[in-house]
């Protein structure tokens, strides 16, 4: 039950603080999903069931909400360069609300976060996709490991050509707790999958604790 002090701090923070559109500032209203203003919301494009699932040349099963672009690619910016957490509980929200990412996840015996190098998270100061499952885990059970996989330092992905970033991601995972990978339905998370090179090197990492299976979420996915 809410009390009468908390709504009444709500109502007051509320009204100093408007709830706004996390993708264009303008002011919400009853009508407005995941944080996002009627606008934006047609804008937002999602994938159907049949366009979300697709299969990684590895053979693993992944799924992703929508395709990277428009909204979802100022959400997801949002969140990475600004740190805006209405960004990561809208992207949350997104991917806990469409059916296949939601049924990987929760599914799931073990949820991995891509983890970022120590290097990274010190520079940035955060891994935004720790932060959209920690947003997800808050509206559906979740079991998420932050600490199974460790990644090595490498050149950032978004500058490179394909080639270079399967070759940049080969061998950048490192298991720190194998043994409660084995046996166990594990699914990774990264926010956006491109080339699929970061995907593949991580599930080739996790692959040698023999999981009982692999399955990879993201929240976009280029076309
Ligand atoms: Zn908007």
């Amino acid at each position: 039950m809410i009390s009468p002090i908390s709504s009444l701090t709500a109502s007051l923070s509320s009204f100093f603080f408007p709830p706004l559109c996390v993708s264009c500032r303008s002011l919400l209203n009853d009508k407005s999903r995941f944080m996002l203003c009627e606008r934006c919301l047609e804008e937002l494009a999602l994938f159907n069931e049949e366009d979300s699932l697709m299969t990684l040349p590895s053979g693993v099963l992944a799924a992703s909400s929508g395709p990277y672009i428009t909204i979802m690619t100022r959400l997801i910016r949002a969140l990475k360069f600004s740190q805006n957490m209405a960004a990561a509980r809208a992207l949350a929200a997104i991917i806990m609300e469409t059916n296949c990412p939601r049924y990987l996840l929760t599914g799931a015996d073990i949820v991995l976060p891509v983890p970022i190098s120590h290097r990274r998270r010190f520079m940035r100061g955060f891994n935004q996709c720790e932060l959209i499952l920690a947003e997800a885990a808050k509206m559906r059970p979740i079991a998420v490991n932050y600490r199974a996989v460790a990644r090595r330092h490498r050149r950032a992905q978004s500058r490179l050509s394909r080639e270079e970033r399967l070759k940049n991601a080969q061998g950048a995972f490192m298991l720190l707790t194998p043994e409660v990978l084995r046996g166990r339905v594990v699914t990774i998370f990264d926010d956006v999958m491109t080339t699929m090179a970061t995907a593949e090197a991580m599930v080739a990492a996790i692959l040698t604790a023999e999981p009982k299976e692999v399955r990879v979420v993201t929240a976009a996915r280029t076309l």
